[in-house]
């Protein structure tokens, strides 16, 4: 019985009938119980709301976008931020690549070109989300990444929101702490339970008494609106979010301190989100609105 004890202390369903057959011995213990009632006592949950394949797994670059043209960047998938709240209010939400993207400019003067098309491509907010942690930059002083090819990275995650509509979807606090850092262009919060430091690029520049250093946030909180900014007179390549996660943690069995992979932590909270908001959200279909958005005007 200890045997099955242990073989169910997970399955709620398992408990009660492991209750029941307790119950039963008491009242017949001539009865010898089935070694095993339920040979697939733990059902697996798919969320209904995603589509089977709405994920890359980590390190999946876009073929040839790392700094050595390698598609490979972190393969590991620790979530190194387990608490976090998935940082847009709303979603759908689509994890790629902007500047490799559909109508992205590429990199490095055509070392690494662009595919063409349109940032409105219906593809750029469309699942499958794809991983550019380790995307191809060249600046040692901005991009200097050990765990990504050639040392050098792009150290965050773009993540564009259900439309390109600049400066109306909102991005929220990811966790409860601070305000650490107010930019023309971005917003960082210290994380009080993890430690981290979450830093949020493009954003429409945040107004001035609304969001201050030091000022106390709570997890889910508005703090900005996502936009296309690259500085306060010129555009980045699209609307989205750049977003890092800065601090120490385990990657590939090393202890690594600087920015952390976010791929998978996004991917844990976005599940998150969908399950907690599933009549606010509409993964599947594609937004309807993307034609309001405005071609590139490259600074
Ligand atoms: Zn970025």
């Amino acid at each position: 019985m200890s045997q099955l004890l242990a073989r169910f202390d997970k399955n709620w369903i398992g408990v009660a009938a492991i209750a029941f057959m307790l119950a039963a011995c008491a009242d017949d213990a001539g009865v010898t119980p089935d070694p095993d009632p339920d040979p697939d006592p733990d059902p697996v949950v798919v969320d209904p709301a995603l589509p089977a394949d709405w994920q890359n797994p980590p390190g999946d670059l876009l073929a040839g976008s790392s700094t050595t043209h390698g598609s490979t960047g972190v393969t590991d998938a620790s979530v190194v931020a387990p608490f976090m709240r998935f940082p847009f209010e709303e979603g759908p939400a689509f994890a790629n690549s902007q500047i490799f993207g559909q109508g992205g400019g590429g990199y490095g003067g055509g070392a690494w070109p662009a595919p063409g098309g349109s940032e409105n491509d219906a593809a750029n907010f469309d699942y499958a989300w794809r991983d550019n942690f380790c995307e191809a930059r060249t600046n040692p002083a901005k991009h200097t990444n050990a765990l990504c090819d050639g040392g050098l990275g792009h150290n965050g995650q773009d993540i564009r929101p259900a439309t390109c509509e600049n400066a109306v979807h909102w991005l929220v606090a990811p966790e409860d702490g601070h305000i650490s850092w107010v930019g023309s262009i971005s917003v960082n919060v210290f994380g009080a339970e993890s430690g981290y430091i979450y830093k949020h690029l493009h954003m429409q520049t945040p107004l001035p008494g609304w969001v201050e250093v030091g000022a106390p946030v709570t997890k889910g909180q508005r703090i900005a609106r996502v936009s296309d900014r690259l500085s306060s007179s010129s555009r980045a390549t699209t609307v989205h979010l750049h977003f890092e996660i800065h601090g120490s943690a385990e990657i590939d069995g090393v202890m690594r301190t600087g920015p952390l992979p976010p791929y998978s932590s996004l991917v844990e909270a976005y599940m998150d989100l969908v399950a907690d908001n599933p009549d606010q959200i509409d993964p599947v279909a594609p937004p309807a609105d993307i034609t309001k958005c405005t071609e590139p005007q490259w600074p």
